[in-house]
């Protein structure tokens, strides 16, 4: 007899296509199982995306996936393999506490990849201890569900749970698992162990496989690896160039933690710059200032570099037109960044048209912005609102100049006020997820189990382009302090 029981089928529809690269790519590892498994947030809409039914994740057996206690269906776990450049020193790397369960092939037909963030040793762990605490599995959530909103490609997070079990760091702090979502993770450590550790074949198996998992296999095009290397470079230019517009601080732009699909990746010591200054840096561990706000497209350029150095043998068997191909490919880099970023800096001023002196125009403004320490976020929202109160930048004489300038420039293009106010609003966030905003949501989670401060602010970041009368009392910036704000890796 047929049971009669409604099952509600989560909806995994789980492939395993890295798992048919070559054997050097990955190690199958089981998760660890873990105490007591609890749901701290699920994402409904990014589940919906993935056709997964959220009533079925919420119950036991869905957080059991989500913990790393029960595989699901068409799962194959494995820890991808891959070496990296940290702060500049070529290294073996690896998932050392993370698994790819799978690509989740979504209804619409995307593949991405399901991955626990947390769930134990893997062959890559070295000295760790392959798990993650609840703060910084949270901070990962609620800074890569705002740059997703913001409109920058990114890793995304589907879930937390708490283990029921103490990770060790410089105190007992409560275990979590991350599900993280992405299009893909490979890396350009991925790239970097191919060529360090494996054959030229496996290393073409791995650029095949980027080429069609990432970018319609290259088809039609003359010379398939130099395309690659070319869209990597695109890709990375639109998406260093975003970062900068909204003040972001990726923090450990390592070569291990840049994705070949273009999407942010690893939310470790990153965070969103206050006062305007190119050399900000947030990272404990960031001595040098080597990831400061204003290097990111620098460094971009040299981890672009690194890339383009792997493929030189699947470029072209002439070493020295391989090597002549990928430089003339890498010559763009700054150029393609410095277009986007041109392009972007116009929108958040409402220029649709271009004009030679733009560049400095902006370049202007972000001098005085500096100059008199203005908020990033907040000096763009002003110019949005004309609303130019509480901010000493305004009242100078510098910025009334500027600001002339800038009515001269707006007036010159055919547009209306209207839509260019309009144009404005849908490039300058109103708010942007605040270190201390942020670190008041972690601290009401993990010391008193209150998640309703993230889940608000969870929710204003979801529109940050809505400027609506909640978002406002989210604007206001930190208390002056005489210590400035210190991120740490997410370990
Ligand atoms: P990340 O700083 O997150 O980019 O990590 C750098 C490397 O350290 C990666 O290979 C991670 O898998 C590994 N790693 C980070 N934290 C841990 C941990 N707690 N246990 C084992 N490996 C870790
Ligand atoms: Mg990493």
């Amino acid at each position: 007899m047929e049971d009669r029981k409604v099952i509600i089928e989560t909806g995994w529809n789980l492939d395993n296509s890295y798992a048919n690269l070559p054997k050097l790519f990955f190690s199958k590892q089981v998760p660890t199982p873990v105490d007591s498994p609890k749901l701290i947030i699920l994402n409904d809409h990014l589940a919906a995306y993935l056709g997964l039914n959220v009533q079925s994740l919420q119950k036991s057996d869905g957080v059991a996936v989500l913990a790393g206690n029960q595989i699901p269906k068409g799962a194959l776990p494995i820890a991808q393999a891959y070496a990296g450049h940290q702060f500049g020193h070529f290294t073996m790397l690896g998932d050392g506490r993370a698994l790819l369960l799978g690509e989740q092939i979504t209804p619409r037909g995307d593949r991405v990849d399901i991955q626990l963030k947390g769930s134990g040793r893997t062959p890559y762990s070295r000295g760790g201890d392959g798990k993650a605490a609840l703060g910084p599995m949270l901070r990962e959530y609620i800074i890569s569900e705002a740059m997703y909103a913001l409109g920058i490609p990114t890793t995304r997070s589907l879930a937390v749970v708490t283990t029921g079990e103490s990770v060790f760091r410089e105190a007992e702090l409560p275990g979590a698992v991350l599900t993280r979502v992405a299009a893909s993770h490979l890396r350009v450590g991925t790239f970097q162990y191919a060529a360090e550790w494996g054959t030229v074949e496996e290393l073409r198996a791995l650029a095949d496989y980027a080429l069609k998992r990432h970018f319609l296999d290259g088809d039609g095009t003359e010379n398939r690896y130099l395309f690659l290397l070319q869209e990597v470079i695109k890709r990375q230019a639109a998406l260093i160039a975003k970062w900068q517009q909204v003040g972001f601080i990726h923090g450990v732009m390592n070569t291990d933690n840049v994705t070949i699909s273009g999407e942010t990746i690893d939310y470790g010591p990153c965070a969103f710059m206050d006062t305007y200054d190119p050399a900000t840096v947030f990272s404990s561990i960031d001595m040098k200032g080597r990831y400061a706000y204003g290097n990111q497209p620098y460094i971009a350029g040299w981890n672009l570099v690194r890339f383009a150095e792997t493929l030189l043998p699947l470029i072209d068997d002439n070493k020295e037109k391989a090597a002549q191909l990928a430089e003339s490919a890498i010559g763009e880099f700054m150029q393609l960044y410095h277009s986007n970023w041109l392009s972007g800096m116009r929108t958040k001023l409402g220029i649709f048209n271009e004009e030679a002196e733009d560049k400095i125009l902006i370049e202007n403004l972000l001098s005085i912005m500096h100059k008199y320490g203005a908020d990033y976020t907040n000096t763009f929202r002003a110019l949005t609102f004309d609303d130019f109160t509480d901010m000493a930048l305004f009242d100078t004489e510098s910025f009334a100049e500027w600001h002339e300038k800038w009515q001269e420039r707006l007036g010159r293009q055919e547009e209306s006020k209207d839509s260019y106010h309009e144009l404005m609003k849908s490039s300058n966030p109103e708010i942007i997820p605040r270190n201390h905003r942020v670190e008041e949501a972690l601290e009401a989670a993990e010391k008193k189990g209150d998640y309703s401060v993230m889940e608000k602010l969870l929710d204003v970041l979801s529109n940050p382009y809505a400027h609506s009368n909640e978002q406002a009392g989210y604007v206001a910036l930190p208390e002056k302090s005489t210590c400035p704000y210190r991120t740490f890796c997410g370990t």
